[in-house]
């Protein structure tokens, strides 16, 4: 078995890229000649779980894979080569993967050529681990949140060898830059401009797995966002799990409300949004960068996650109820029409019900525009997993419908105050509801359903708003 558990920080130059190219290469002969031998394409799935992040990392596979020559499938059971982007921030989503698998075993037996991979921050765990060595032996290639750009060779080594192939690094310190990528959309992108996080809220599994900060160089970014300006991406979103602390490490004189000043420079991108941010690192500089840059979008996702003063301090969030309002109050004063959306997590061990109460006020005093509500999934290996009075279920469900029934109207309410005013709405898809009707953006993030051709798609239309439920608007075209 080709087995590499590497302990050590890893310093991966440049050129590195240039022997992946030359796997990417070394397997699209063989897949050409697989096509010649039976007549059709090598087929491949990428299932993605989790946040943007890994949506972003599975664009980078998908660009890999397709230089590889595999063809698309829309089904993982006649797929050739399976893979599976994890997230491990919630307990479902671990349990769907491992459910994943057992299905797509009996899938394999069936189909001699099909290779299983699984990649992302589940791969960062030592249980997770050593569970697919002893239950899962039909998976193929393992590689973990640090070695992405090395899938060319852990695919060319797992045919050479025939044995599955485990690629886990502990840290990762350098940036790997140039990936082949393809984008989910031709008119919007996501650029990476940090990876890690040093932030360690008890709760949260992410800085295990995705290791300490780290920032790229701003001219890359720079020249990333160019690329893809001159290629007709109009939005960008640029991703951090903690935005607000970009450039800190660099030797550059940098902050993230300087960065978002250059890229408000660059022609052709009419749209800037980022995320994450937390907090307690969001600067009053950031603050009059978002309200100058005339493209940043008039939306700010600021998680708070808790009310109680309390629990704040046990989450390690270094911010109280006072001064996230007292934040949200100066962002507002800043932006006025500015959209304030959150994550809130009830459940966590020790809530009470008067914990809940302050979350609840919290909700009443912001009038968030909208929330990613969830449930506390104790996480192994964090703090969080191992604190006293963790909550009983039917207790956290309780609170977690309190929160939502506060929560929900707010949202409806919000949205129902775009009704008989004009949009500016980036058509992004065809709609789920129907193929007549087209599904957009606006600004402030709302998504709006709208009637309208497909020619549409990738413009930035004028759409006025007709209609709203909790979760979406509905609106209609005006030319
Ligand atoms: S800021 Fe906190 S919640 Fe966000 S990724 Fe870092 S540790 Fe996790």
């Amino acid at each position: 078995m080709y087995d590499n558990v590497n302990e050590k920080n890893a310093d991966i130059p440049k050129e590195e890229i240039e022997r992946q190219r030359a796997f990417i290469s070394k397997i699209k002969d063989l897949n050409d000649e697989f096509e010649k031998k039976y007549s059709r394409k090598k087929t491949m799935f990428i299932s993605t779980f989790g946040c943007q992040m890994n949506a972003h990392d599975s664009e980078k596979i998908n660009g890999m894979l397709k230089a590889m020559g595999f063809a698309d499938s829309d089904s993982e059971k006649n797929s050739d080569f399976v893979i599976y982007n994890t997230c491990c921030v919630r307990e479902n989503a671990e349990n769907k993967v491992y459910g994943n698998l057992g299905y797509l075993k009996h899938a394999k037996e069936t189909n001699p050529f099909m290779k299983i991979a699984l990649c992302g921050c589940m791969m960062q765990e030592d249980n997770v681990i050593e569970t697919i060595r002893k239950k899962y032996r039909h998976v193929d290639i393992v590689f973990g949140t640090f070695n992405l750009y090395k899938l060319p060779e852990l695919i060319y080594t797992n045919i050479e060898t025939g044995n599955p192939v485990f690629d886990i690094w502990r840290e990762h310190r350098e940036i790997v830059e140039d990936l082949p990528s393809i984008r989910k959309y031709k008119f919007k992108s996501s650029v990476n401009i940090m990876f890690g996080c040093d932030n360690f809220c008890s709760y949260c599994i992410v800085p295990y797995v995705r290791g300490r900060e780290r920032s790229r160089c701003s001219c890359d970014i720079l020249n990333e966002i160019k690329g893809l300006a001159e290629d007709g991406v109009k939005e960008i979103t640029l991703l951090g799990q903690n935005v607000n602390s970009y450039g800190k490490k660099l030797d550059e004189n940098i902050d993230f409300a300087k960065l978002l000043r250059k890229v408000n420079e660059i022609d052709g991108i009419e749209r800037i949004r980022f995320m994450t941010s937390h907090p307690k690192d969001l600067s009053p500089e950031l603050i009059l960068a978002m309200a100058e840059c005339e493209k940043v979008c008039n939306h700010i996702h600021l998680p708070f996650q808790a009310g109680s003063d309390r629990i704040l301090e046990k989450m390690n969030r270094k911010y109280t109820k006072e001064k996230y309002l007292k934040l949200v109050e100066d962002i507002r004063n800043a932006v006025p029409d500015i959209s304030v959306t959150t994550d809130i997590i009830v459940g966590f061990p020790g809530e009470t019900k008067e914990d809940v109460d302050e979350t609840i006020d919290v909700i009443e005093k912001v009038r968030f525009n909208g929330a990613f509500t969830f449930i506390y999934s104790k996480r192994t290996g964090t703090p969080a997993a191992v604190m006293e009075n963790q909550v009983p279920e039917k207790d956290v469900k309780e609170q977690f419908n309190r929160v939502l029934e506060k929560l929900n109207p707010i949202v409806f309410e919000k949205n129902k105050a775009h009704i008989g005013k004009v949009f500016k709405v980036l058509a992004e898809e065809v709609s789920g509801s129907g193929a007549d009707f087209i599904t957009g953006r606006l600004e402030d993030n709302s998504i709006v359903h709208f009637k309208s051709d497909k020619d549409v798609i990738g413009k930035i239309v004028d759409v006025e708003i007709v209609g709203s439920k909790t979760f979406y608007l509905i609106g209609e075209r005006r030319i």
